[in-house]
């Protein structure tokens, strides 16, 4: 065959997505390890609202993925992309000018609304008024997946087992895995990384992250509200409230301590009471200088990495995927922003 993937999160779906494409033949191996895709926001958002900046190559990223999560949606027949307007709470007239100041940016231009909006929500505090993002959303990341490990399970395109690393022979043409013979092999594990002997020296800085989702039935609102925390509703009532940055923690449970943070953080601008329905969490595969991990080994060319999606594997997944496939196939460069060639 041509290809073995390992790791079926956004990275391994958007590559695997890739090879179809093309018609390539594959197997994927996944074992439920990590996370990150399956708790993920989902949301995509072109602006750094910390900052309001531009987010690194956003514009170029989503007019790639758009279309992706779209065919993917004509594919299983079901809806994966929400588009939701986000709502920056603006802590102070400053935050205010610099808000109307990012909107100059060209780049920025198409993403933030220049009117300072002052409508009042009873259950929200939000003195200075909110800056409104235009062209934003959400992907339900977890039932996509779902839906697409379910089909490649049909199709008998995924094996539900942990991938051996001392048990993959490298070949004078490829590789083999207790008998699978493939041209290819391409890692897409997350920060499972950290286990591979060929990748594991690849300056990864994860970072835990956890989430809780809210029953809050007062609190109405149809819009993301961007603040010390994101509120993200679901329907029925339902918000996720996020997320929560711990470099330390290794584990993927969910603790006490970020549930307190998350639950803090909210109160400070919402007043409505409610129940906590579910608490998770997962580990971002992100990268010290905040760009993803992609190409091959410098020694073994049939080996190679689609990895440090960070926080944003919603956009970049699916124009690294195309980055990494264009490279290996048809041998186009890597942009050196993102090829792993910076680090070796
Ligand atoms: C709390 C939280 C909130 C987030 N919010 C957002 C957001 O709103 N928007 C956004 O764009 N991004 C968000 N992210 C980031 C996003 O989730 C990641 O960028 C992305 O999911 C990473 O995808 P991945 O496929 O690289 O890794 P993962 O999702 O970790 O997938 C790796 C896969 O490889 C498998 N694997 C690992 N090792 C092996 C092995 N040896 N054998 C077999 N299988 C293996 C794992 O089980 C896993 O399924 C968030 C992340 C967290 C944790």
């Amino acid at each position: 065959m041509d290809y073995i993937v390992v790791g079926l999160g956004l990275a391994g779906l958007a590559f695997t997505k890739e090879l179809e494409k093309n018609k390539k033949s594959y197997l994927v191996f996944e074992d439920h390890s990590q996370n990150s895709s399956l708790v993920a926001g989902g949301v995509y958002n072109p602006v750094v609202l910390k900052r309001f900046t531009p987010v690194w190559n956003a514009t170029e990223q989503l007019d790639i993925a758009l279309p992706f999560y779209e065919d993917l949606e004509i594919q299983f027949n079901r809806k994966y992309d929400y588009p939701i307007d986000i709502y920056r709470i603006f802590k102070s007239v400053e935050e205010q000018n610099n808000w109307f100041a990012a909107c100059d940016n060209p780049v920025l231009s198409n993403f933030m609304s220049t009117k300072l909006i002052k409508e009042k929500h009873e259950c929200v505090l939000a003195d200075f008024g909110y800056g409104k993002l235009l062209n934003t959303g959400r992907i339900d990341t977890k039932t996509l997946l779902e839906d697409y490990r379910n089909y490649l399970l049909k199709k008998k395109l995924v094996r539900n087992e942990s991938f051996q690393y001392s048990e993959l022979k490298i070949t004078e043409n490829g590789v083999e895995y207790k008998g699978v013979i493939a041209s290819k092999i391409v890692f897409c594990e997350g920060f499972g990384l950290k286990n591979n002997p060929y990748f594991k020296e690849l300056p990864m800085q994860e970072a835990k992250g956890e989430l809780i989702t809210i029953h809050a039935p007062n609190l109405n609102i149809d819009f993301m509200i961007k603040s010390a925390a994101f509120v993200l509703p679901l329907g029925n009532n339902l918000y996720k409230i996020g997320a929560t940055f711990n470099w330390k923690d290794k584990t993927q449970l969910p603790t006490e301590e970020g549930k307190n943070e998350l639950t803090a953080k909210l109160e400070t601008f919402i007043t409505v009471p409610y129940e906590i329905v579910e608490h998770e969490s997962g580990i971002r595969p992100t990268v010290k200088d905040r760009r993803p991990l992609v190409g091959k080994h410098p020694k073994h060319q049939n080996l190679a990495v689609l990895n440090g999606l960070g926080t944003r594997g919603v956009m970049i997944a699916p124009s690294i995927a195309k980055a990494l496939y264009d490279h290996l196939e048809n041998g186009i460069a890597l942009d050196e922003e993102i090829s792993i060639a910076r680090f070796l």
